[in-house]
């Protein structure tokens, strides 16, 4: 075989593509011929290079990717959070304004004032156990990624 043959069969060697007469072929020459051991040689450096850099690619998309749904998730849970906290201000201050009123109305009967006390205070114990859960959800999602 000849330098030109073998330079044909230089890049499937370096794959690993080649039949194993091919191979001993290739060795063999690269072994006696100088001009086609370089050529090899720089071959092998540019199959390394491109190879490091699609594995660098691969790694920043995965970097992206990775810091996008770590911001996205902390987006989410922090909205959930103020969403909470500002619909349990808005909603304690509305209600205690409103209690205020029925406890001092003595058209209303002490069962009534009652129930209402109870329907608001439960309702108020409810949002604060959604803001609670979120609260908890978001560190739990927050972990997963430091975790993974
Ligand atoms: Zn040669």
């Amino acid at each position: 075989m000849n330098c030109e043959e073998i330079k044909n069969l230089m890049m499937g060697y370096i794959d690993g593509e080649l039949s194993d007469e091919q191979k001993s072929l290739v060795e063999k020459h690269i072994e006696e011929c100088e001009k086609c051991r370089d050529e090899y040689k720089s071959f092998v450096r540019i199959k390394e290079v491109t190879e490091d850099m699609r594995l660098a690619d691969l790694k920043e998309d995965i970097w992206a990717g990775y810091w996008k749904g770590v911001y996205k998730r902390i987006e989410r849970g922090a909205g959930w959070i103020f969403l909470s906290i500002g619909a349990i201000i808005l909603l304690a201050f509305g209600m205690f304004e409103f209690i205020k009123s029925i406890i001092f109305d003595p058209s209303l009967s002490l069962i009534v004032k009652i129930g209402i006390f109870s329907l608001t205070l439960g309702v108020v114990i409810l949002l604060v156990s959604i803001l609670r859960e979120r609260l908890f959800a978001f560190k739990k999602e927050r972990y997963r990624d430091i975790e993974r």
